[in-house]
């Protein structure tokens, strides 16, 4: 029999990727399927294993795509299918997110589960505004309420009479649709129609806005400004201090400012981190993924000569990750490099050779692998031997030029570069939403990878702009058609983040 699997019901945060919490982000690195919904967003995709199983639940105010207790049976289902469960929402399961029904019913079937809290969107999204939920001058209570409107007893339940009496802060989740109402109905009941309020719509990310007013006139300032859910609504004196407490914009060059960050999974992270330190929110779809070459007779004989070369040319990070592993399983020592002078396509590759103590001879002043090899032909002698350890999708004339200097050259594709498709449907829905503002090309092969993906469908590109990382990469954009707003100067991930800040002034 199947060993029955956990379900873990576990929080993302209110939408931004740093505000995850590390037990959450350590389950989904094993989940064997995410079941999800919307407001769960899209920074878990960063931290899931390549081809797992994903499954949009996507409730919406007024779209239920799959209704509750169908996601409960689901949810029973999958753990009997003996899977590792993560259910994720956003903010946090038990607030407002139904995480309770899931979880009795859960307990019923007696399937192993465990909640993981996020941080709810009902405190987070008001901080984000500068709007601290309590503070001792002001208040000495925070109330977290629904404002959504329904015909049983949620709605009923809510007592206005008693409400409008609290001293404390309001929060308001899901009242967009009700704001007037709600408003009113507090007034009617004794609230000062002058008590400061504020929307704030999807707070914690880049698309966040704010909308301040009073309880008279929140719902017309909300309505001019065309405020969407999702959105918090906080009551109160507290909302005042954001006059002080908002953080001035111009902190953050690239805050407001969205990213689409397209490369392996492996190599995401760091660039994402750059970008976010300037204030812009980042998403990661991974369109790559690198395995290493297999081929155990090819690593043999590689690993063999590798000792007696003049040379050994690296052209990415990954050459060295995957060349490093391999040395270390078979128990090679960097020491049996003595003697082989190293080549690296650029600074990024070098940083990673030292960091296994391999100092690179040479890193050209331009980061491409033609510069690679002009800077070679100065270097090299005839009869030298090279070892060029490179990805499967790399340019195939290196070999060519290397041994038209008359060099002996090993040609080893040491890994293997894969379209990853499974996020197809993600990327296609975050392009039509239509608010990206930019996507990043650090290769041809993700140019390649992206335009397979949405192939025919690229007006869903609308106004995003193309950031390139080098000549190269934005040669294969405009080969497929697609225009590129700007190229690093500097051909490094760092580069790319100068040129999307300078295009963003
Ligand atoms: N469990 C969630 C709340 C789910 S109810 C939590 O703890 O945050 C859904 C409501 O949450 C939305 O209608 C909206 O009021 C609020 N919400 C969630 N994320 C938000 C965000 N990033 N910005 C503004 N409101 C958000």
């Amino acid at each position: 029999m199947t060993k029955t699997g956990t379900v873990y019901l576990v929080g993302s945060g209110p939408g931004a990727a740093g505000l995850m919490t590390l037990r959450s982000v350590e389950l989904l690195g094993r989940a064997d399927v995410v079941v999800f919904d919307k407001l769960a967003g899209w920074n878990f995709l960063a931290h899931i294993r390549s081809g797992i199983e994903l499954i949009d639940v996507g409730k919406q105010a007024n779209r239920h795509t799959l209704p509750q207790d169908q996601i409960n049976q689901l949810l029973v289902d999958l753990a009997k299918q003996g899977k590792n469960v993560v259910r994720l929402k956003g903010g946090d399961p038990y607030v407002f997110g139904r995480g309770g029904e899931e979880a009795e019913v859960l307990v019923a079937h007696n399937i192993p589960f465990e909640e993981v809290p996020g941080i709810t969107s009902s405190i987070a999204v008001p901080a984000a505004a500068g709007i601290p939920v309590t503070h001792r001058d002001h208040c000495t209570s925070f109330h977290v309420i629904t404002g959504h409107e329904r015909s049983d007893r949620e709605a009923s339940a809510l007592d206005f009479s008693v409400l409008a009496k609290i001293p404390g802060t309001l929060v308001f989740l899901m009242g967009m649709r009700n704001l007037e109402q709600n408003a009113q109905e507090l007034i009617v009941h004794g609230k000062a129609a002058t008590t400061p309020v504020a929307v704030i719509e999807r707070g914690c990310t880049a698309r966040q806005r704010t909308v301040h007013g009073t309880l008279q006139d929140i719902a017309e300032l909300v309505n001019a400004a065309n405020l969407q859910p999702p959105a918090v609504t906080v009551v109160g004196a507290v909302v005042d201090l954001a006059k002080v407490l908002a953080e001035p914009i111009g902190q953050y060059p690239l805050r407001g400012k969205s990213v689409l960050v397209t490369r392996t999974r492996q190599q995401a992270g760091r660039f994402s981190a750059k970008l976010r330190e300037q204030g812009a929110e980042v998403i990661e779809i991974p369109l790559l993924r690198i395995e290493r070459n297999p081929d155990e007779g090819l690593w043999e004989s590689f690993l063999q000569e590798l000792p007696g070369m003049d040379w050994l040319v690296l052209t990415s990070e990954n050459g060295v990750e995957f060349l490093l592993e391999k040395m270390r399983e078979v128990h090679m020592d960097v020491r049996d490099l003595v003697g082989v002078k190293i080549a690296a396509v650029g600074p990024a590759t070098a940083n990673r050779l030292e960091q296994y103590g391999l100092r690179a001879e040479i890193v050209p002043n331009v980061y491409t692998v033609s510069s690679l090899v002009a800077t070679l032909r100065e270097h090299l002698q005839a009869g030298d031997h090279i070892a060029l350890a490179r990805a499967d999708i790399a340019d195939p004339t290196v070999a060519e030029q290397l041994r038209a200097m008359d060099c002996e050259v090993l040609d080893v594709p040491i890994y293997f570069t894969r379209s990853e498709l499974t996020y197809k449907d993600f990327l296609m829905e975050i392009l039509t939403e239509g608010h990206l503002d930019w996507i990043s090309f650090a290769s041809s092969s993700t140019v390649k990878s992206f335009d397979a993906v949405i192939s025919s469908e690229r007006s869903c590109l609308g106004n995003t702009r193309i950031v390139s990382i080098g000549p190269v990469t934005s040669a294969t954009l405009r080969e497929l058609g697609y225009a590129v707003a700007v190229e690093a100067k500097v051909h490094t991930l760092d580069g790319m983040v100068s040129a999307i800040q300078e295009a963003s002034l």
